[in-house]
């Protein structure tokens, strides 16, 4: 059953502005839903209707499979697995907005050293926090928003099969997050990112329950993997405009040749580049009001 409100958790939102407060996304099934559920059904009655066509109907149930897979592993910026916000809204890019995201998070290392570079730049962040971390490091996490910025959900263990579950276990790891994060904060998270973007057909009603919108990126760095952070950047930079929501990591950075973390090479120089190019980077809670995402 689908509920037509928001869990209590996200009523719980603390000091969010009036224009931040959160709008529900009305559910719809994604595409790759609406067309899978009837051609199931069909190829169901055409196997018990003409039994000697099972092949046809296995043949295009396969087919079907094929399709949701190459949606989860090849499109985690697009739409056929549900709403899937990529960039700001219209205003915000006329603004001259960006927005810098930072998942995997909050680290004891990593992340006080992002606060105080955002804060050289005046620039503010999203922090897509992993609720274990959030409530091993309550302290890091108040102050995440104590700066400025805003954390939002990225899930409660981060567990790299999260594409493979069915509706109960993904709302079992979005839901502890949302709590750990609205105990630890008080303020509710308005955006849902999964582990790498990997979705499935059936996590766009669990999302949209919560009263949060998915969101994914513009453009990211692959920051956890690179070899340098010249790669990083030139991935961040090139093609890079107002409106852009861009995907770096303050969680599982990757170390360079000093064994110092590579985020702390590369966000220095894109804050002094989006200063160059004269764009703002924002929190996505300030970027505009959340329900005309
Ligand atoms: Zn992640």
């Amino acid at each position: 059953m689908l509920p037509d409100a928001p869990s209590n958790l996200a009523t719980k939102a603390g000091h969010q502005t009036a224009e931040n407060i959160v709008q529900l996304p009305l559910w719809r099934a994604s595409p790759v839903l609406l067309l899978s559920t009837p051609l199931h059904l069909f190829c169901l009655a055409l196997v018990l209707l003409v039994p000697s066509l099972w092949r046809w109907a296995l043949s295009a149930v396969i087919a079907n499979h094929v399709l949701i897979l190459a949606s989860v592993i090849l499109s985690p910026r697009g739409r056929l697995l549900g709403p899937n916000m990529t960039r700001l809204p219209l205003a915000a890019a006329q603004r001259g907005e960006v927005a810098l995201t930072f998942d995997d998070g909050p680290d004891p290392l990593v992340t006080p050293q992002v606060l105080d570079l955002l804060d050289r730049y005046g620039a503010k962040a999203s922090f897509f926090c992993i609720g274990n971390k959030v409530l091993a490091y309550p302290e890091l996490t108040r102050e995440i928003i104590r700066r400025g910025h805003s954390v939002e959900n990225h899930t409660n263990s981060h567990p790299h099969a999260f594409a493979l579950f069915g509706p109960a276990a993904m709302r079992r790891e979005i839901d502890s997050a949302q709590t750990a994060i609205c105990e630890t904060t008080g303020i509710a998270p308005s955006f849902f990112r999964a582990p790498m973007g990997f979705r499935n057909p059936l996590l766009a009603p669990v999302v949209a329950r919560t009263g949060m919108h998915y969101i994914s990126w513009t453009r990211r760095g692959y920051d956890t993997v690179a070899k340098s952070a010249e790669q990083v950047l030139q991935r961040l930079q090139r093609g890079l405009a107002a409106g852009d929501i861009l995907l770096l990591h303050d969680g599982r950075s990757i170390r360079t040749r000093n064994d110092s973390p590579l985020i702390l090479e590369v966000l220095p120089r894109l804050l002094e580049h989006l200063s160059t190019l004269d764009l703002k980077p924002v929190a996505l809670q300030t970027a505009g009001h959340v329900g005309k995402f």
